[in-house]
């Protein structure tokens, strides 16, 4: 089975999972199917459970309930070292006195490959992550991204059914963590090997994946293209977890067929278009992005929700300039793209924030 080629894809399916330790419930009800080919993250606050999710995968965690499948077979009682996964730790966990070549061909010589074939693999997968000429060197001969792709190399060189990551860049400096985010990328894809990725980094995992699964308190909140997560949040969690959101709290008070009336005891009413999902009545809250909010000295325009503050902060980010706004409502941030031609703002300013209807999203609360 593991002479299989990696481009051999698998789904990965995880139903009613539930563990805990002691009387800590680590994670409850998890549901979760990693379509073949899939780079998938599993995207929380330290503590939500992630890591216990992929080391259940792996093996190495035993759940009280649910089962485990890998390409539609119950592995749930198949051990780690039967379940043609490989895993990359965030450590790397390379032995320091063996060479890079060595240390990819461990695995490969403990499964009774002959040697020829540890030694075809060994430079391929090298190879597959520019470190072909780094053969002879020592770990510590490495710099961290080296060693990084040394423990890529050697999870890609057993040539397992699906790939797991955990947390594999947190040990990188910021420039060399977005660069390797993108070689993983790049990688992954041509591998195409099913690949299941925790990180506690939003942007990191909004990059790399195709769909995430954002857990809080061992619960998985939301799964979804980065898009879908951005644009459409299930609950007040993922819209504050993923991205920057301005909340207005509120209730649906009467609607027609098209249109919901909106009631906020700080900025009285407005009405919104009706869309499918929206509750029809009860306490609720508009979501909208920073971007999505115009900053103006005026309103200028009436098919937006005009709200009346005074600016308070100015973040200057390069591409784009931050404001803080204090309103009725509470503090709200906007975020205009740095333009030539585009007005600026200072502290101190009475503003307007115009957030069109179609960039207001409500949330049952
Ligand atoms: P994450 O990867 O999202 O940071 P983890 O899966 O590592 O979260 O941990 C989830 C929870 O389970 C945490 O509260 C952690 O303290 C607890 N936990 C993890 N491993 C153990 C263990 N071996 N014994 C007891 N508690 C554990």
């Amino acid at each position: 089975m593991q002479n299989e080629p990696a481009h051999n894809k698998v789904r990965v399916e995880a139903r009613g999972v539930a563990l805990a330790y002691g009387k800590t419930q680590v994670l409850r009800d998890i549901n979760l199917m990693v379509e073949p080919g899939e780079f998938f993250a599993l995207l929380g606050p330290s503590g939500s459970g992630k890591s216990t999710l992929l080391r259940l995968i792996a093996g190495f965690n035993i759940a009280q309930a649910g089962s485990i499948l890998i390409d539609g077979r119950d592995i749930t009682a198949v051990p780690p070292w039967q379940r043609d996964v490989g895993m990359v730790f965030q450590s790397y966990a390379l032995w320091p006195h063996m060479t890079v070549a060595q240390n990819v061909a461990f695995g490969l010589e403990e499964r009774r490959l002959s040697r020829d074939e540890v030694k075809r693999r060994t430079q391929a997968a090298l190879d597959l992550v520019g470190l072909g000429e780094f053969a002879a060197r020592r770990p510590n001969q490495l710099s961290g991204g080296q060693q990084q792709r040394v423990a890529l190399a050697r999870t890609i060189a057993i040539e397992p059914k699906v790939l797991l990551l955990d947390e594999p860049l947190s040990n990188l400096d910021a420039r060399l963590r977005v660069r390797m985010r993108h070689e993983l990328t790049l990688l992954q894809k041509k591998l195409g090997i099913t690949t299941i990725f925790v990180t506690h980094d939003q942007e990191e995992a909004l990059t790399t994946s195709d769909r995430i699964a954002v857990m809080d308190q061992g619960v998985i909140q939301q799964v979804g293209t980065p898009t879908q997560l951005y644009d459409s949040p299930a609950n007040r969690f993922v819209a504050e977890f993923v991205g920057t959101i301005n909340l207005l709290a509120g209730s649906i008070e009467s609607e027609t067929a098209a249109t919901a009336m909106f009631m906020s005891p700080d900025l009285g009413r407005f009405s919104l278009p009706r869309s499918g999902d929206m509750p029809e009545h009860g306490p609720v809250q508009l979501l909208f992005r920073p971007h999505a909010a115009r900053v103006r000295t005026a309103p200028d325009g009436d098919d937006a929700l005009w709200i009346p503050g005074t600016l308070v902060t100015r973040e200057f980010l390069g591409e784009s300039v931050r404001y803080g706004v204090e309103t009725r409502a509470g503090m709200l941030i906007a975020d205009r793209p740095h333009l030539s031609g585009e007005p600026d703002y200072a502290p101190g300013q009475a503003v307007h924030l115009g957030i069109s209807a179609s960039q207001l999203r409500v949330l049952k609360t």
